[in-house]
């Protein structure tokens, strides 16, 4: 059995891999912040276990690595708590502009430094990281976002670099528009327009991306390092 963890998994696309890789066999640990309830909802559901950290604190990820630890080594670690905002660039302040950057760039990187030192020494892991269609193309009215998207493609292709001869592959998803809360924001237009703009003529769901972040930790991509799989119907060629 895998030891999978999976950050902000309590719903959206971290709730669609908790129940992709519970539905195979694997050992799921699912990463909350706030929402207990909810994390708990999906656990009872998929059988995962529910460990509660913000991912941007150092403290409470140590706490969670302690946890996690006492049930064996991780084998696949899903980076994929994350926050957006749609906000002009003059209007972004520089609050805005520090959670952006300590969830989605430094919760990443905290949560892998305090699994990675097992996976070296074992040899063995995987690692797969949750970017945006917006950090490869830019998003306008998402400076903050679509930037801190671009680091965590930057942080997966020198990572994998870095990993690569300790047998560990790093790679990352590039969603498109996915229907999630975080898209809860936009108008039925706007969700048509983009639609429209999607070669496949629709929106994401979690599941589309759970599969491919499933694929990349499989044994069908062991040889498969540093690349960013964009998983957005075409919309971005
Ligand atoms: P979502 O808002 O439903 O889920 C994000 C999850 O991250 C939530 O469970 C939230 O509680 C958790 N989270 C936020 N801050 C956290 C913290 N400090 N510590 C721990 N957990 C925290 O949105 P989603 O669409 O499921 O997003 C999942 C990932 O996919 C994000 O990284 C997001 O940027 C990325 N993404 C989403 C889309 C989309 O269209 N929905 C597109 C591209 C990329």
């Amino acid at each position: 059995m895998r030891n999978i963890l999976i950050t902000g998994a309590s719903r959206g696309i971290g709730a669609a891999c908790a129940r992709e890789f519970a539905s195979h066999g694997d050992r799921v640990f699912l990463n909350y912040n706030n929402s207990k309830s909810a994390a708990e909802k999906i656990a009872a559901e998929t059988g995962a276990i529910p460990v509660k950290a913000d991912v941007s604190n150092f403290e409470e990820v140590n706490r969670m690595r302690k946890i996690i630890g006492g049930c064996g080594r991780l084998d696949i670690l899903v980076n994929n708590a994350g926050i957006s905002q749609t906000k002009m660039f003059t209007d972004i302040t520089e609050s805005d502009w520090d959670n952006m950057f300590n969830v989605n760039v430094k919760g990443m990187y905290l949560v892998t430094r305090a699994f990675v030192d097992d996976m070296i020494a074992a040899k063995s892991g995987k690692i797969i990281n949750v970017s945006s269609m917006w950090g490869v193309t830019g998003g306008s009215c998402e400076v903050h976002y679509s930037a801190a998207k671009a680091a965590v493609i930057g942080f997966t292709k020198a990572l994998a670099k870095e990993l690569g001869p300790s047998g560990i592959n790093v790679n990352c998803v590039a969603p498109g528009v996915i229907d999630t809360d975080m898209n809860a924001h936009l108008s039925s237009d706007d969700l048509e327009a983009l639609k429209n703009e999607t070669p496949f003529m629709r929106i994401g769901k979690s599941e589309d991306v759970a599969k491919t972040v499933f694929f990349l930790a499989s044994r069908n991509a062991d040889f498969i390092t540093g690349q960013i799989v964009n998983v957005d119907g075409g919309m971005v060629i």
